[in-house]
């Protein structure tokens, strides 16, 4: 799983049994990926602590871009 891998399947998204909707644009339809939180950007931010994976949700009609970090 690279940092730009991509699902280019556009899906609804359900967290915790809520489906997920964009606030900008009201669409329920994304595609997903997901982000290492070490990258050398993040170490410049100093967050280098953070060895783990976010899961992104873009949504497929305006872009808004969800970040969801691992609750444990
Ligand atoms: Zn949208």
């Amino acid at each position: 799983m690279g940092l730009f891998d991509r699902d280019d399947e556009n899906q609804p998204v359900w967290i915790n049994g809520n489906a997920l909707v964009c606030p900008v644009c009201g669409n329920d339809h994304f595609w997903s990926r997901e982000t290492q939180l070490n990258t050398a950007g993040m170490t410049f931010l100093g967050l280098d602590w953070a060895n783990v994976s976010a899961q992104n949700y873009v949504c497929s009609e305006c872009g808004y871009m969800f970040w969801f970090h691992p609750i444990k």
